[in-house]
């Protein structure tokens, strides 16, 4: 077994979705720094005649791609990999269960093709990891935790354990730390955060329809909690286009009871849940359960080290927004490391970390309101707020303004 590094220019704590797309901007944009990414889960073997794996980053889940993501997977040269793993988004039906409010918006209104793409998580796994093993400037350790992290004016230094070794020592300018929501590296670096739990979880699944799903996403608001039907790409054992990703978020204790339904009381209860507009629901894969809070850090930088990714800020998924936020942190970071480079600085350098952190604080605060508050106002049975929202869906369609913005954010072209 190789030795574990002991120094380099940059180490990312966490290889999921955020670490390893910071590793292949970093390997693009500066190959001339030594990059170690290190993730306690095992990557697996990339063999295309297994069934997909799952990691704890790249996992059960889809994701909607924005345009804004879509670019930078293209400008990395990855998106003719992904494509092929991918659906296009042509219109977004947004309602209220039991209400007349319905809102559509469409891609050809806004003059795009699409309002973004969806893809399975592992896939996106399979194609970056791909990639990222063919970076010769960047160390992968997978299967290595990191125990303890300090900084000093000098550097940071993170313990590394793999298995039962004896614990190395590795030495670094700057740290980013993506190590998801529970972050341990926010706190071994001080930086406190506020939650707030939306007593909602959700269940994740992949589900069949009698009907095509023509490109439509569709975000659905009940009174237990928001419904997301995206469409997928087509399997081989299935008719064309009737795959979609299912995101149902339900009050936990009602989510656990739907778990543990069978897959035909699942069905059965969703399709009173959604309704027809998707045709008949008429098979469920395996139900995954994720717990949803509002976290966000109350700082994301100190003298050499970043807190990136869901370790910075971890949304409801209501509106689709939580990579798509962290894609453009990381873009924006890489671009701040560049300059510094260029400029011959220290790369952990607190002003020019600070700066960073600065340049994001807009755009963060702004989808972190917008996904709030989508949760909090249609979570609420008062029905002077439903008559609100049911006027508020239909004044959203009429109101100039209001559908290209709302389509500017779901693109993920909301400040970059
Ligand atoms: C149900 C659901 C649906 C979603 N849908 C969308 C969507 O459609 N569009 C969108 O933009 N976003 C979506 N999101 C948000 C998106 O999934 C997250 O923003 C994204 O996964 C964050 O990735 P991350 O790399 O920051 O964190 P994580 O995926 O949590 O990765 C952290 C990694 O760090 C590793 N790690 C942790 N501690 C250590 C340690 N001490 N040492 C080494 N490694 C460590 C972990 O093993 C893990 O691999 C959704 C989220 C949920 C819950």
């Amino acid at each position: 077994m190789t030795a574990l590094p002991t120094q380099a220019d940059i180490a990312i704590i966490g290889g999921g979705m955020v670490g390893v797309t910071l590793a292949l901007m970093l390997a693009r944009e500066l190959p001339q720094l030594q990059v170690v990414l290190i993730e306690g889960q095992r990557f697996p073997a990339l063999d295309l005649s297994q069934p997909l794996p799952y990691t704890a980053g790249f996992d059960a889940r889809n994701t909607a791609l924005s345009r804004r993501t879509v670019q930078a997977f293209t400008d990395l040269g990855l998106w003719q990999q992904l494509q092929p793993h991918a659906t296009p988004i042509h219109q977004i039906h947004i309602s209220d269960r039991g209400h007349f409010g319905l809102s559509r918006l469409r891609a050809d209104e806004e003059h795009v093709e699409s309002f973004g793409q969806v893809m399975e998580n592992a896939w996106l796994g399979v194609v970056l990891l791909a990639a990222l093993k063919a970076c010769p400037s960047v160390t992968l350790c997978d299967g290595v935790a990191v125990t303890a992290l300090a900084t000093s004016a000098e550097s940071a230094t993170l313990t590394l354990q793999r298995g039962d070794d004896e614990p190395t020592t590795l030495r670094v300018p700057l740290v980013v730390a993506a190590d998801g929501t529970q972050s341990r590296s926010r706190e071994w670096l001080g930086l406190g955060a506020r939650w707030h739990d939306y007593g909602q979880t959700a269940l994740v699944t992949t589900i069949a329809t009698s009907l095509p799903h023509e490109h439509i996403a569709f975000e659905r608001f009940t009174a237990d909690g928001p419904i997301a039907l995206l469409p997928l790409p087509d399997a081989r054992d299935q008719p064309a286009q009737t795959r979609r990703s299912l995101v149902w978020a339900l009050k936990t204790e009602a989510a656990q009871r739907v778990l543990a339904l069978s897959d035909a009381a699942f069905l059965a209860e969703f399709q009173q849940a959604f309704g027809r507009r998707a045709g008949r629901f008429t098979r469920v894969g395996q139900r995954h359960a994720y717990p949803l809070q509002l976290m966000v850090a109350h700082q994301q930088t100190v003298p050499r080290a970043v807190i990136l990714g869901n370790a910075a800020h971890s949304l409801h998924p209501v509106a689709g927004q939580g990579f798509n936020l962290c894609l453009r942190d990381v873009l924006v970071l890489v671009e701040s490391l560049r300059e510094a480079t260029l400029a011959g600085a220290d790369l952990g350098n607190a002003q020019h970390l600070q700066a960073y952190e600065a340049k994001r604080t807009a755009d963060q605060q702004q989808i972190i309101r917008f996904s709030d508050s989508l949760v909090r106002g249609f979570s609420n049975a008062n029905p002077l707020l439903q008559l609100a929202r049911n006027i508020g869906l239909l004044g959203f369609d009429l109101l100039p303004g209001a559908k290209p913005l709302v389509a500017r954010y779901a693109m993920g072209l909301s400040h970059v």
